[in-house]
């Protein structure tokens, strides 16, 4: 009998958990790979890429909201200054990388979208050690509208923690160029959910405040809003952010944040293409003000989500 139990064991296939293999795991989406359109679970590369390897990569995500891009005209220069700056290239110029991404969204049905372009050292042929001889590869995807913020915690703010973490510094990589150096941004995380918080901020070489994984911060004091200068990637939201302080005659500055300064404001919000304006209430475990989402917050995010209506700033996807 026990024989016959085990030889049936040797017969099974090894339990594999089904987040591996279940292509309903992964977000309903359409992908462009290697000139085709693809679901996202047939969207695959080569483990010998050096983007998985080395995390040699770069990338940038606009979103869809109501059936429109967002901003498409700046993300699409962050994303051509990056790959010029890693000296990688691409088939593709900016009206085609335009039409690949209004392909995705438009095949998803998405009219709330996450989408995503981006380009990976790729893999060579003798898997030579020689970037050079890597074939750089353009990959590009749309995906349900995600935020780094839920319903709940846009309504009453995030809690953050401060992470002791060190963002890594401008003279190792352009904050510039969007990547996936992110262990440090995940490190962080990590402090803040064994602190009982729900996303972190991490440091620069300075000690004063950067980012967090995915967004830029900004904190109001006296009506004035500031947000970190260095170390930091340049984020559309933050841009547009400074775009909306000048239409509104709010005064913003970009400069050094302190710990202190943090901790001490009226008002923190953070910002992100993954969620637009979202409120921060409580920092390492303490009110920020009140504990109520600000004034200048609220009104900044109702002026953002305003904007994407607005035809100079947002383009219309042609859905079939
Ligand atoms: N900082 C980092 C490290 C990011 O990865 C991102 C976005 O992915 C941001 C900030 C926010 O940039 P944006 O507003 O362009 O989405």
């Amino acid at each position: 009998m026990s024989h016959t139990a085990t030889t049936q064991d040797e017969k099974r296939p090894p339990v594999v958990d089904d987040r591996h293999v279940d292509p309903h795991s992964y977000p309903e989406g359409v992908a462009f790979l290697d000139g085709q359109y693809l679901p996202m679970s047939q969207a695959k590369i080569s483990v010998l890429d050096w983007g998985f390897l080395h995390s040699d990569a770069t990338y940038d995500t606009v979103h869809v909201w109501n059936g429109r891009f967002f901003r498409l005209d700046l993300h699409l220069e962050r994303f051509f200054g990056g790959l010029e700056k890693l000296r990688m290239t691409i088939p593709f110029d900016r009206d085609g990388v335009t039409e690949i991404l209004h392909n995705c969204v438009a095949l998803s049905g998405h009219r709330a979208a996450y989408v995503e372009m981006l380009c990976t050292r790729g893999a060579s042929p003798t898997f030579s050690r020689d970037p050079r001889q890597a074939v750089n590869r353009f990959m590009a995807f749309a995906v349900p509208f995600g935020s780094v913020a839920n319903a709940e915690q846009l309504r009453r703010g995030l809690r953050v923690a401060i992470s002791d973490k060190v963002r890594i510094p401008p003279a190792s990589i352009d904050p510039a160029i969007m990547n996936y150096h992110w262990l440090d941004l995940v490190r962080g995380l990590y402090d803040a959910y064994d602190r009982g918080a729900e996303t972190a901020l991490i440091l620069d070489f300075n000690g004063n405040v950067a980012e967090g994984p995915g967004f830029n911060v900004f904190c109001v004091r006296d009506g004035k809003l500031s947000t970190p200068s260095i170390g930091v990637l340049p984020g559309i939201t933050r841009r547009t952010v400074f775009d909306l302080c000048g239409e509104e005659g709010l005064a913003a500055a970009a400069t050094d944040v302190s710990v202190a300064a943090l901790r001490e404001a009226d008002e923190v919000f953070i910002t992100s293409t993954a969620g637009g304006i979202m409120p921060v209430t409580e920092i390492d475990g303490i009110q920020v003000a009140d504990g109520k989402v600000g004034p200048i917050t609220s009104r900044v995010m109702a002026l953002y989500w305003q904007k994407h209506d607005d035809p100079a700033c947002s383009s219309q996807v042609n859905y079939p």
